[in-house]
């Protein structure tokens, strides 16, 4: 048997390892930005970007605000009677990643939608899942994969990732093509780590969900999806990957199943 490497399952979760030197990155882009701001606004010039990036850290608490109040006013929010199953998930999640405060769950309408996020405002944290997703953890479906996936959301919670801070430093960069998305792709990596060290066992169903739906899921192979990060080649799937928020999702299956080394930013495995 192999000692954990951090990337084990069985080990705490690893953070990307561009992860950091990524964030370092988007926050210098973000302050400069800023001190252009600042100057040009100094000089006399004031125009609709200068002024959404001034007013960033007022923007920035705003949206969170309302998002989280959206949650509590329309979500139905998972509690020991209401959605037991997701409550204990999203508990025993944060008690395996030692977090001192359980992040609330809420479920909401998904009309078709498979999707989940994690978020806070002020000092609550919680997670959503979209009830098209949230549908695959019934015991005739695969509990596994839900468990995976409210893994993934306590992750990003747990690796800091829905601070206002980090997301105020990342504003700016989120304009610049490349840079926000590759902090992104690496911020999932982490949170998929998360995911397998929650439940090894629904890396499989979380992939076959997302490529394929509630349904299909069962019927996806994992190890295809997989093989296929590594055979789909060529300058335009490259540009998928580089542009999107998320790693493309056969990269995702190739990095949760070969877990000797981190999972791929910038180029194909
Ligand atoms: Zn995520």
């Amino acid at each position: 048997m192999l000692p954990p490497r951090g990337l084990s399952p069985w080990g705490m979760p690893a953070r990307h390892r561009f992860e950091n030197a990524l964030l370092v990155l988007a926050i210098t882009v973000t302050a400069l930005a800023y001190l252009v701001s600042i100057a040009l606004l100094v000089s006399g010039r004031l125009d609709t970007w200068i002024g959404i990036l001034l007013l960033a850290p007022l923007l920035v608490y705003l949206a969170r605000g309302r998002m989280y109040a959206a949650q509590r006013v329309n979500g139905v929010k998972m509690s020991p009677t209401q959605f037991p199953d997701g409550y204990r998930m999203v508990a025993e999640a944060a008690a395996r990643f030692g977090m001192s405060r359980v992040p609330d769950g809420y479920v909401v309408l998904g009309n078709g939608q498979i999707n989940a996020f994690a978020s806070g405002h002020g000092f609550r944290r919680y997670v959503v899942v979209y009830s098209d997703l949230f549908e695959v953890g019934g015991q005739a479906r695969d509990p596994d994969a839900l468990a995976f996936i409210v893994g993934h959301e306590v992750g990003h919670i747990a690796a800091g990732h829905t601070s206002y801070w980090r997301q105020l430093g990342m504003f700016g960069a989120n304009y610049v093509p490349v840079i926000g998305s590759s902090l992104s792709r690496a911020q999932e990596y982490t949170a998929d780590n998360h995911g397998l060290c929650n439940r090894p066992t629904g890396a499989a169903g979380a992939i076959g969900v997302l490529g394929a739906g509630k349904y299909l899921m069962g019927l996806v192979s994992f190890h295809e999806m997989a093989d296929r990060a590594g055979t789909e080649r060529g300058f335009f799937p490259w540009l998928v990957n580089i542009l999107a928020s998320h790693p493309v999702l056969t990269w995702r299956a190739a990095a949760l199943r070969d877990r000797s080394r981190h999972g791929r930013i910038f180029f194909r495995p």
